[in-house]
């Protein structure tokens, strides 16, 4: 089966308070895109790799990123949209016509592993959508008004929800183009399929694999970026 990574790093990252968006930001010396793509390019599993970025960053992102890093995968580099959902319809519109699983992760997590992505991917090929997600070991709480009255939320068969997500091109395709047609956003792929009455199959993913958000997410990144450093090893202990 031939298979593309879309990688989404469109964002602007506001929330982190930087001048440069954050995928672009040094883990242990090393831009978290160059990073987050690295493991792609040393997948086996992926041929192509479809890189989305901000408007105006494709000639920095190419040099300072794609050659700078020797990703020689990354086939596209495509201007993204307004959201995350736009941006990632984006890239699916350059994914080649012979690709027949598409396989979705943000820039934003660059602690992904290889198995992480092969579990994903054995899935996807079986059962045509398959979401990486870890269940929710926190008690969960509900709040309406602010603060106060927040009663607690049975976590009974919760997942949180994590990327790489993996689709067959096809379902993919009419899920965005159904999204579209209703104008329904959401904030992840696999909801869109979801929508479809598609079935998702959830996939073990990993408490490292986190998705920089917080200035106090790129301090904790940056910790394990060292200690993965140090070690040798990526987080991924199974
Ligand atoms: O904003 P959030 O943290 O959910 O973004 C997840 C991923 O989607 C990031 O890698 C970000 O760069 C990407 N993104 C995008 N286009 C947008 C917004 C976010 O590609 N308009």
């Amino acid at each position: 089966m031939r298979i593309a990574a879309l990688i989404p790093a469109a964002g602007r990252g506001t929330r982190l308070g930087h001048g440069r968006p954050k995928q672009f930001l040094p883990l242990a010396g090393t831009p978290i895109l160059a990073k987050t793509l690295s493991v792609f390019e040393s997948s086996p599993l992926i041929r192509d790799i479809i890189l989305v970025v901000p408007p105006g960053e494709e000639s920095y992102s190419r040099e300072a990123i794609i050659e700078r890093y020797n990703l020689f995968k990354v086939k596209r580099i495509v201007p993204g949209g307004a959201t995350r959902q736009a941006s990632v319809a984006a890239g699916v519109s350059a994914v080649a016509e012979d690709i027949s699983l598409v396989l979705i992760h943000d820039a934003a997590r660059p602690f992904v592993s290889h198995e992480v992505i092969q579990r994903v991917v054995d899935t996807a090929m079986v059962s045509g959508a398959a979401c990486a997600a870890i269940p929710v070991v926190d008690t969960l709480k509900r709040s309406t008004g602010g603060r106060e009255g927040a009663i607690t939320v049975d976590r009974e068969g919760v997942w949180a929800a994590q990327t790489p997500q993996a689709f067959r091109t096809s379902v993919l395709v009419a899920a965005l183009e159904r999204a579209a047609a209703d104008g329904y956003t959401g904030t992840d792929d696999a909801s869109l399929v979801e929508r479809l009455g598609y079935p998702v199959v959830l996939v073990e993913g990993h408490p490292c694999n986190v998705k920089i958000t917080t200035s106090e997410d790129l301090e904790y990144a940056e910790r394990l970026a060292q200690g993965f450093a140090r070690a040798s090893s990526r987080c991924e202990t199974d």
